[in-house]
């Protein structure tokens, strides 16, 4: 492996925030780490990156221990949600900062991708908060780090320089094969944009699946509904769970059920149906009149189980 995090214990004030986490780490692959606030997602990060130092356990990148290390000699990058530049120094400056020597071909390749190359003169507080993003993607990039840690980055970005931005980080950590963990509390980017995604809950890790493992085949059933929502039915008196795409109109079936409520969603309509007591959605491409009986079918294959 990789990167390879061992038992690592983090205590603040005598309490522990992280308790004997581990996980490994494939070169070139993406990690986000999901979790409610407060979970211990960032101290993560900081213990890797050595802001944070850890109480027990190893950090290993390449097979070379580096938690005794000094920050500045793990050659980690790391982009929070807003990562402070130098106000005295200009976009360039900025990004070079303290660097010797750098791949002049590699700088051209971020700069044209984060599409800052025509801002490299102005100073920081004469670009907009998504272009003081890219200049902190670019200026961690250029380091060529082992590891490249993210931070809730688009915390304060509006929706399209968010998505922006999103497709820029997965083209170049692709195109650039770094290896990268990402923090974040919205589970839809997760999903897109991760080879594996880590569940964390007071400081443990629940699990660690692919995006499509842990969409379709979560451990429980709060895992599935942090990543969605989920129907839950008794059919011939056993709970069935589904996500609701999973749930379709069709001509008889023993499942009735009347619409409580049709919601224009954009591309669809999520309709609101009871089933004796129990309510159910589905997603519909036309309106259904509100009180109209129909009858439902579950994709049974699709079914979760936990
Ligand atoms: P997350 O990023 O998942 O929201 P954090 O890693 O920032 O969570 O924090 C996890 C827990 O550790 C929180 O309860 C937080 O208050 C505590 N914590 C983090 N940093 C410190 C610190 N420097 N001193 C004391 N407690 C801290
Ligand atoms: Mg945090």
């Amino acid at each position: 492996m990789f990167i390879k995090i061992d038992k690592i214990t983090k205590k603040f004030d005598e309490i522990f925030c992280l308790k004997n986490f581990s996980m490994s780490i494939k070169k070139g692959e993406i990690i986000s780490i999901i979790g409610p606030s407060g979970s211990g997602k960032s101290t993560i990060l900081k213990c890797i990156s050595g802001i944070c130092k850890i109480d027990k356990g190893e950090i290993s990148i390449n097979n070379k221990r580096v938690d005794n290390l000094p920050v500045n000699e793990r050659n980690i990058s790391y982009v929070f949600q807003e990562s402070p530049l130098f106000p005295h120094l200009n976009v360039k400056k900025n990004i070079l900062f303290n660097l010797k020597k750098y791949d002049k071909e590699k700088l051209f390749f971020l700069l044209k991708k984060t599409k800052i190359e025509n801002i490299q003169n102005k100073y920081p507080y004469q670009i907009s908060g998504g272009e003081n993003q890219r200049v902190a993607l670019v200026r961690s990039l250029i380091r060529n780090p082992d590891l490249f840690l993210l931070d809730e980055p688009f915390n304060n970005l509006d929706n399209s320089n968010k998505n922006q931005l999103k497709k820029i980080i997965i083209d170049i950590i692709k195109e650039t094969n770094t290896t990268t963990i990402f923090v974040n509390h919205e589970t839809q980017d997760s999903l897109e944009i991760s080879d594996k995604i880590l569940i964390l809950v007071n400081g443990e890790k629940k699990t660690i699946d692919t995006p499509f493992n842990i969409y379709n085949k979560p451990k429980s059933l709060k895992i599935a509904k942090m990543f969605g929502e989920v129907n839950e039915l008794l059919i011939d008196n056993k709970k069935v769970y589904f996500r609701i795409q999973n749930l379709i109109i069709t001509r008889k079936s023993s499942i009735k059920g009347k619409v409580m409520e049709s919601k224009f969603m954009g591309h669809f309509y999520k309709i609101t149906v009871k089933v004796d007591t129990q309510l159910v959605n589905l997603f519909s491409i036309k309106d259904i009149k509100k009180n109209e009986i129909i009858y439902l079918k579950v994709i049974k294959e699709n079914q979760l189980h936990f």
